[in-house]
């Protein structure tokens, strides 16, 4: 057997915690595989992506801003990741294609699971963030049945979105949401505000009710502070990214990796 080589492909990619995780896994479990990083700029990032089939790699993960441009680079592509309307996860086919998966629902739905362990059938629950997180988070929220309020600092952006992927949902700007808050069993962040330092507008008292930003680290710090100091219980993304690379190390190598020491050790570089 020769060496199986995996990388994450994106744009920036130099502090992706992926090659961390994987190479972790690959390192536990004995394996013959090697994980690196792709920064890829590129105009016409599918065609690259396409090209990275014949280059000698055997899967690889997706991050901004190519999950559309993978989309496209795949031959195959998973019912899941129709669904999203995004791939994260490239695997080699046989014939030297790409199949193409999404990953981040399962992710999503393992931060949500360490945010509430409230059965979210009928509850209500406040999304704020209408771009690519935001989907994959609708998807899993409406597989839940939960009551979603879908807010945006662009409403026509959560209407356009809520209209594909969640029907039922309420939308409206980013104004509603103390009421919003006020009322819900658990408020969601995939919105890249802590990226610039903001943190989300006015939250009510949040009386120890969850609160899960999707971003984690720095970017993740000035919204979940800020809500801690309002009483909610803050969670961080980085089970999310942690619960994605599971299912795609899932579909590469077809074992299940230790998903806690992953996180322990991305804690670990994030706190260094
Ligand atoms: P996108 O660029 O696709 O979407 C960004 C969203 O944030 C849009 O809804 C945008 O609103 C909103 N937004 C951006 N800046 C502000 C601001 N200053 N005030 C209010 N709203 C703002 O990004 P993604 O959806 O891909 O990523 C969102 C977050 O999720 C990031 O923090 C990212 O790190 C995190 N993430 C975490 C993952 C994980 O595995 N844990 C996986 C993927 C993402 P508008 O429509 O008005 O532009």
């Amino acid at each position: 057997m020769t060496k199986r080589v995996f990388a994450v492909v994106g744009d920036p990619v130099a502090h992706s915690l992926s090659p961390l995780i994987h190479t972790r896994w690959i390192e536990e479990n004995r394996l013959d595989g090697e994980y690196v990083r792709i920064h890829l700029r590129s105009a016409n990032a599918a065609a690259d992506i396409r090209g990275l089939a014949g280059a000698g790699f055997s899967g690889l993960n997706i991050t901004l801003p190519h999950k559309l441009a993978a989309l496209e680079a795949a031959r195959v592509i998973s019912p899941e990741a129709k669904l999203v309307g995004a791939v994260n996860t490239l695997a080699l086919q046989p014939d030297g294609s790409w199949s193409g998966d999404n990953t981040d629902v399962e992710g999503f739905a393992l931060a949500v699971s360490r945010a509430t362990s409230a059965d979210l059938r009928g509850r209500k629950v406040a999304v704020v963030g209408a771009g690519g997180a935001a989907r994959a988070a609708l998807v899993h929220l409406e597989r839940l049945g939960a009551s979603i309020l879908l807010l945006n600092r662009t409403p026509e952006n959560a209407e356009k979105l809520a209209r594909e992927l969640a029907p039922g949902a309420h939308t409206g700007s980013l104004d509603i949401l103390p009421k919003a808050a006020a009322e819900a069993d658990l408020v969601i962040n995939t919105a890249s505000l802590g990226h610039s330092g903001e943190a989300l507008p006015d939250l009510p008292a949040g009386r120890g009710r969850p609160l899960l930003d999707l971003s984690y680290g720095k970017a993740a710090a000035p919204v979940l502070k800020a809500a801690a100091e309002a009483g909610w219980t803050p969670h961080d993304g980085l089970p999310m990214l942690v619960g994605q690379a599971a299912a795609a190390f899932r579909i590469w190598w077809k074992i299940e990796p230790d998903q806690e020491g992953a996180l322990k050790a991305c804690r670990a570089r994030l706190a260094a």
